[in-house]
């Protein structure tokens, strides 16, 4: 049996979050508030274009361009990586939270 873990509070009256979530009435206020993290729009195709466009860059004759081009190309991607990581951690962890029915905390 879980506790809310707020000392001032430790009512056993707890949620689970993504359940809670759902059953709030769409117009409900706290609908906004406990709203799950918003998935990621990964979007590699500039990283993809970044590099494309290096390596035509490189055939072409410019092959310092190119390279810069690839190489911004590929860091672009691992930031896009990074950030859907992020993001997916973040939602994870939404959806093993708890929410506290007497005090309304999260945790
Ligand atoms: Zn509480």
């Amino acid at each position: 049996m879980i506790a809310c873990p707020s000392p001032k509070c430790s009512s056993p009256n707890v949620a689970d979050l993504p359940h809670y979530w759902q059953s709030l009435p769409s117009e409900s206020p706290l609908k906004a508030k406990y709203a799950p993290p918003a998935r990621p729009k990964a979007s590699y195709w500039a990283a993809v274009a970044g590099i494309v466009a290096g390596v035509l860059v490189i055939t072409g004759g410019g092959v310092l361009l190119g390279l810069l081009l690839i190489v911004g190309g590929a860091g672009w991607g691992a930031v896009v990586y990074k950030a859907v990581q992020w993001a997916e951690a973040q939602r994870a962890a939404w959806e093993s939270s708890h929410v506290c029915l007497a005090c309304t905390g999260t945790f």
